[in-house]
């Protein structure tokens, strides 16, 4: 197979539908509302790049938002709210923390809220069944969490094909999913004999009769993950050289190439993790470049980095804390117990959504492998350390070559042998951290070293077919080996061959068919 553009694809990326202008307005305001009164709605962001997620984004038309989820302000400059309170946005010059005025008159009404909190009143984003960037196997995942009930249900928006929903539904037994099918004037159906002018109507409409899907929609299926906020807080947004004393650390987590990793607390209350790096491990200035860039880097599969203190040795680097730990860890102490295809499939797929957005970026990882993984609550993974192999040099795993070291058994030949780094170097680790998953972190090439296998790999050798691996599983990875770089999948095209590995056209898809005759 060769790089083809995603199945079904429309090419019309960055082409995205007004959803909003079909949905019903509030007409009535609770006592929360207040009057929009000189707003600054800023379209022009010189500041930091959009955050990706809002890229496609409207910008606020009516500016009385709903808060999704409850915050507590980190700093004198932003505001704490509580989910469903209502607050005007007065200027997204920020992109990432928006000024907002809540109407309540005891505590601060005015200050900065962070951008992925809120959303504008009435809109799908609002209603407490969407979830927005949810694949079919995450919708799954969540709705077979305890706590859901038969007809528990969530409309969901690819992150991929801008534009489609899809319907996710727990019938009592599994979860049945049904495609929402778009009209030319903007409504919603699920069969062309009952169409809605909007897609609370539908839900609505469905919740009161079953009407040929496999039950009624009862109830929003559970939120359990609460989003980060962006940044550490709303002036680490720009700042984010940060006080070392602002942090304590509690407890280690492990011992990485370049320093120790801790588990620790900003301002005493915010959990972080902490990555102390040995002193003379890097160049500051070097380090510094490369941290600029990755501050910017933004994707729900990428862990965020926070801040950095660089004014003193050893230099620290403050990300989001995941809760498990490292893939590769995670991966062997399973080994087979729980996790089995479709759960790895899923974390492959994952891995290459945040591989998909670097590669939008043109931001090569150079390190990428299931011990730079990590894992979350709720089988998250994000991709983690990227841009570092550039400014480190390292121990065991990175084998020396003239004065640099590098991770041989996961480096595509062409960049061992003429330094030839690109996404398709990313492309060839990214088949190596295949194996991994699927062997439960296993070392490739057992008994061979990184030099050995290098030499083998040129006279056309390539891992063979893990035990458990079934067949299309390791075409991907063989075509992520290919001696030709240029002949690699994308990451795009592999994330879409991953999230649609269980899917058939025929299978997919249910039909809400009792009008079928
Ligand atoms: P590293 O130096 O990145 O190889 O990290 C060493 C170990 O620390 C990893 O294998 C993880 O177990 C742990 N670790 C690193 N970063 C984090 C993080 N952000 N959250 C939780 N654990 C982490």
């Amino acid at each position: 197979m060769g790089n083809c553009c995603r199945k079904n694809c429309s090419c019309l990326s960055g082409v995205l539908p007004c959803v909003f202008n079909n949905e019903k307005r509030a007409t009535s305001y609770t006592t929360n509302d207040i009057v929009i009164q000189n707003i600054h709605i800023n379209t022009q962001h010189d500041g930091p790049q959009l955050p990706p997620r809002f890229e496609n984004r409207r910008e606020p038309q009516i500016n009385t938002y709903v808060a999704l989820y409850s915050y507590e302000g980190r700093t004198p400059d932003e505001l704490s709210f509580k989910a469903g309170d209502k607050m005007v946005i007065l200027d997204t010059t920020h992109a990432s923390w928006w000024k907002a005025k809540l109407s309540r008159t005891r505590g601060k009404t005015e200050g900065y809220v962070p951008f992925n909190y809120v959303a504008p009143v009435s809109s799908i984003e609002s209603m407490p069944w969407f979830f927005k960037d949810t694949k079919r196997t995450a919708a799954e995942r969540l709705l077979l969490q305890p706590g859901n009930i038969t007809g528990s249900f969530l409309i969901r928006e690819s992150e991929s094909q801008k534009g489609e929903y899809s319907l996710s539904v727990f019938d009592g037994i599994a979860v049945k999913h049904y495609r929402l099918r778009k009209l030319d004037d903007g409504g919603f159906y699920i069969t062309a004999k009952s169409k809605f002018i909007s897609m609370n109507e539908l839900v609505e409409y469905y919740g009161k009769r079953e009407e040929g899907l496999c039950c009624k929609l009862l109830k929003p299926c559970l939120k359990t993950a609460i989003p980060l906020p962006p940044d550490l807080c709303y002036n680490t947004a720009d700042h984010w050289e940060i006080d070392r004393n602002s942090l304590k650390c509690l407890k280690k987590l492990g011992q990485g190439q370049f320093g120790e990793v801790w588990e620790g607390l900003w301002n005493n209350t915010i959990p972080v993790a902490i990555k102390t790096l040995k002193t003379g491990s890097m160049n500051p200035q070097d380090f510094l470049r490369e941290a600029q860039f990755m501050k910017n880097l933004r994707h729900p599969k990428l862990i965020q980095l926070y801040a950095v203190c660089t004014l003193e040795e050893p230099v620290y680097i403050i990300t989001e804390l995941m809760k498990h730990g490292s893939l590769h860890t995670y991966l062997q102490n399973d080994n087979g117990t729980s996790i089995h295809i479709p759960h790895q499939v899923d974390m492959a797929a994952q891995v290459a959504s945040g591989m998909a957005y670097l590669e939008t970026q043109s931001f090569i990882h150079r390190d990428l492998a299931a011990r730079n993984v990590l894992v979350g609550e709720n089988s998250v993974y994000k991709v983690a350390d990227f841009g570092l192999a550039r400014v480190f040099t390292g121990d065991d795993v990175y084998e020396a070559k003239n004065d640099t070291k590098l991770p041989l058994k996961w480096t595509a030949p062409e960049a061992v042998k003429y330094n030839k780094f690109t996404v398709k170097s990313d492309v060839w680790a990214f088949g190596i951290l295949m194996f991994e998953i699927v062997t439960y972190g296993k070392m490739p090439y057992p008994g061979l070293t990184g030099r050995q296998a290098l030499d083998k790999l040129e006279q056309g050798y390539r891992i063979p077919k893990p035990f458990t691996c079934p067949h299309d599983l390791y075409e991907i990875m063989l075509q992520c080996w290919n001696a030709k770089p240029e002949e690699r999948p994308t990451f795009e095209t592999l994330q879409w061959k991953l999230e649609d590995y269980f899917e058939t056209e025929a299978s997919s898809y249910l039909e809400a068919n009792s009008f079928v005759r």
